[in-house]
């Protein structure tokens, strides 16, 4: 396996966690990054007619243009100036790797200064989720997740987030991902849901984070027109963050990955315990839910004769319980292997129980799909890493 991460950043000692990014040398600005207004003030300080910026978001953001030749709209001198300085290449897609007879998609990018970053397309039969990384590496060192073990080597900008979508709404558009008789479909496919699953803490990149998301469901041609009911926050509990979140205004998911009711397991497993308990990230939780009515989903990673006792589970119910009712869905998940880590995901059965005993308290509770395991893609295995 050839380790492609930089070598600058140096692996967490176990519990460390990092807040600042490491400083390296900004992304380049790109149009992802703007405002409507920003656009528009940035096409007039290089000198063009202001509605040039909408002409520019209309291609980039509802016709998914990548080549220049294709905006005919702008003449020539234009276009040159405005893709120079506005459209810079942010992404270059280094490795793509399938799975799942062709329906998960892998792709490694690599960022202006070498940084690399993963991102998995998942078609289900009647969605489309694309799962995008927020950071290069991230610094919350959960031992049972590669990213986590890798280290933080810097937040991406908004751009650099919303590229990864941009990147598969086009491949979509053009019919290119493989696997289920696409030929047959009328419209081509569209990216319904995206979810802050992969690399990073999106929430310790905040304004870059809110900023992708509002570039995601703005509509066309200020973003790309999406349902913030389609996008996932997933945090491991920050929880200034996430009531800063609650109050954007913006109604989108939010995901806690909690994976121990307890404290004394959860600062092992998601070491920011250490800074915010499970009390108070699930109290966080349910004031986001007060705060949007959008259901809370808590993520738990089931692990081997770690967090998968019967007592966590009924724990794990009284808890959100004693919060009140249908403002919660658990979604546990099979730990995923990850290289270093001797811990395994539950045996069938006692999963089954834990999921049960979850159900008999009320709680609705679905094992999530895990998609990717054989090509390093699923939760918790981005390491940037090429076989
Ligand atoms: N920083 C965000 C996003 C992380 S990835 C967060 O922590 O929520 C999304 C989910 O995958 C999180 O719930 C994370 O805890 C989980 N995960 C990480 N490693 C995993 C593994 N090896 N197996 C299963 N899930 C894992």
């Amino acid at each position: 396996m050839t380790d492609l991460r930089t070598p600058t950043t140096t692996p967490p000692r176990p519990g460390q966690l990092t807040f600042a990014a490491p400083r390296r040398g900004k992304p380049p600005r790109h149009l992802a990054d703007l405002t409507p207004a920003e656009r528009r003030e940035a096409v007039e300080s290089l000198g063009h007619k202001g509605f040039r910026a909408r002409q520019l978001s209309t291609h980039y953001f509802e016709r998914l243009v990548d080549d220049p030749k294709d905006m005919t709209d702008l003449p020539k001198g234009v276009r040159d100036d405005l893709v120079r300085d506005l459209l810079p290449t942010m992404l270059t897609p280094i490795v793509q790797r399938t799975a799942d007879d062709g329906e998960t998609v892998k792709s490694a990018w690599r960022l202006h200064d070498g940084a690399l970053v993963e991102s998995v397309l998942m078609r289900y039969p009647n969605r489309v989720t694309m799962c995008i990384s927020s950071q290069a590496g991230c610094g919350m060192n959960c031992p049972f997740c590669a990213t986590g073990q890798a280290g933080l080597t810097r937040n991406l900008s908004t751009a650099e987030i919303v590229e990864q979508v941009v990147y598969a709404a086009r491949s979509l558009r053009r019919g290119e991902l493989p696997g289920g008789g696409d030929h047959e479909r009328e419209a081509p496919l569209r990216v319904s849901n995206v979810v802050f699953m992969g690399m990073g803490e999106a929430l310790a990149n905040y304004r870059a984070a809110i900023g992708a998301i509002r570039r995601l469901i703005d509509p066309t041609p200020d973003g790309l027109g999406m349902s913030a009911r389609g996008i996932t926050m997933s945090t491991v509990g920050l929880v200034p963050a996430i009531d800063r979140l609650a109050a954007e205004g913006m109604p989108v998911t939010l995901a806690l990955s909690l994976h121990a009711p307890d404290d004394e397991l959860r600062n092992e497993l998601v070491p920011i315990n250490t800074r915010w308990s499970v009390d108070e990230a699930i109290d966080a939780a349910y004031r986001y839910f007060g705060a949007t009515k959008r259901r809370v989903s808590i993520e738990y990673a089931l692990i081997r004769d770690i967090n998968d006792q019967a007592w966590r589970s009924d724990l794990l119910g009284r808890k959100l319980n004693a919060r009140g009712r249908g403002w919660v869905h658990v979604n546990p998940i099979p730990l995923n292997p990850t290289p270093g880590s001797k811990w395994t995901a539950s045996i069938p059965g006692v999963e089954q129980q834990f999921v049960e005993r979850l159900r008999a308290a009320g709680i609705p509770t679905t094992i999530r799909d895990t998609r990717g395991q054989d090509i390093d893609g699923a939760c918790g295995q981005l390491a940037a890493a090429t076989a």
